[in-house]
C-alpha cells in the first residue's frame, strides 16, 4: 500500500509580485481560497503540507528590506501597487488558522519572498537570506520548518536548504511518455488529465541528505477552454485522473503527490473539484486502502530506513 500527499504553495500576493500583469482573479481570491481549503480539509479530516511564504509571518514591514540581498526593485510592489494592500503582503491570521486547525497540518516553507532559486541572478547568498529569514520567523512562533517548496518549482541551491536544517523538498513531476506524443500542449494536457493515470513517485535521499518528494500532479494545470469542453463531456477530468492516482497508490508502493495553490480556488467549480477529491481520498483512507502523509512525515520515514 502506498500513500497520498497533498502540498500547497501558500503565498497570497507573493507568487505574482514580480509580474507585470499578474492574474487579478487569483490574487483577489487567494485569502478566501486559503480559508476555504482549511474548512475542506477539516470536513474530510485530511492533513496537508502548507508551504508558506516567509514574509506572510510578518505583521508589518517598511517595504524596503534594506538588509535583504535581493536585486534592486525586488520589493517594489510593496511600495507601489500593493502599498495599501496589507492583505496581500501579510498572513494576518492565516498561518494561525493552519496551526490551530483540528487537522494536524504541516507548515513548511515556500521561501521568504518567492525568489526563484534557479534564476541566474539568485546566488548562494540570496538563497541563504531567503531561508534564514523564513526559518527565524517560523522559530519565533515555535515552528521548525522541514519541508520546502521551490518557487515556480525551480530546484536549485539544495545544499543551502540542508544547511538551514530543511529535511525535504518537492521535486518536479517525472517526465511522461505522453510528452512525446504529437498534438501539442493543450492536447497533451487533456490526455494527462483524462487518459492516463498520473504517476506515483518514489521519495529519495539526495547527496545533501535531503529527501526529494517529487510531485505527481498539479491539480490546476488544465484550465481554460480545454477544461470547459472536457468538463461538459466527462464531468471534471482532473477528478477522474486523481481517482486513478489514488487507486494506484492503494494497489502499489509509492506516493501519489498532488499540489495546488490556495489561489487556484477562484470559482465554485474549483471548490467542487477539491471537495470531490477530498471526499474520495477520505473514503479510501477510512477503508484502510491508502494512508495520507505530510511531506515531513515522508522524509522522516525515508530517513529512518
Ligand atoms: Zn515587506
Ligand atoms: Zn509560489
Amino acid at each position: 500500500m502506498g500513500s497520498v500527499v497533498l502540498s500547497l504553495d501558500a503565498e497570497l500576493g507573493w507568487g505574482f509580485h514580480d509580474m507585470e500583469s499578474p492574474p487579478t482573479a487569483r490574487i483577489e481570491r487567494a485569502r478566501a481560497g486559503w480559508e476555504r481549503l482549511i474548512e475542506c480539509f477539516e470536513a474530510f479530516e485530511v492533513p496537508a503540507t502548507w508551504a508558506v511564504v516567509g514574509h506572510l509571518f510578518l505583521e508589518n514591514c517598511d517595504g524596503e528590506h534594506a538588509s535583504h540581498p535581493a536585486p534592486e526593485g525586488w520589493f517594489a510592489a510593496e511600495r507601489g501597487r500593493w502599498r495599501s494592500r496589507p492583505d496581500l503582503r501579510f498572513g494576518d491570521g492565516l498561518i494561525e488558522a493552519i496551526r490551530d486547525s483540528a487537522v494536524a497540518h504541516e507548515i513548511g516553507s515556500h521561501s521568504y519572498s518567492h525568489v526563484v532559486f534557479g534564476d541566474r541572478g539568485t546566488n548562494r547568498a540570496l538563497a541563504a537570506a531567503e531561508l534564514e529569514a523564513s526559518v527565524s520567523l517560523a522559530r519565533e512562533r515555535d515552528l521548525s520548518l522541514e519541508s520546502f517548496v521551490y518557487p515556480r518549482n525551480d530546484v536549485a541551491h539544495r545544499d543551502v536548504l540542508a544547511e538551514h536544517d530543511l529535511t525535504c523538498y518537492r521535486g518536479r513531476a517525472p517526465a511522461r511518455e505522453l510528452d512525446d506524443l504529437p498534438g501539442g500542449r493543450p492536447l497533451r494536457k487533456l490526455r494527462e488529465a483524462t487518459i492516463d493515470a498520473p504517476p506515483l513517485v518514489t521519495p529519495r535521499r539526495d547527496e545533501f541528505g535531503l529527501v526529494n518528494v517529487p510531485a505527481s500532479l498539479y491539480l490546476f494545470g488544465f484550465e481554460g477552454l480545454g477544461r470547459s469542453i472536457a468538463q461538459s463531456i466527462w464531468a471534471d477530468p482532473v477528478v477522474r485522473g486523481v481517482k486513478r492516482g489514488i487507486d494506484a497508490a492503494a494497489r502499489r508502493e509509492g506516493i501519489f503527490h498532488m499540489w495546488l495553490h490556495p489561489n487556484n480556488l477562484v470559482a465554485p467549480r474549483d471548490v467542487r473539484r477539491m471537495e470531490a477529491i477530498l471526499a474520495y481520498l477520505a473514503d479510501r483512507r477510512d477503508r484502510g486502502a491508502v494512508s495520507i502523509e505530510t511531506m515531513g512525515e515522508v522524509a522522516e520515514r525515508v530517513a529512518a530506513r
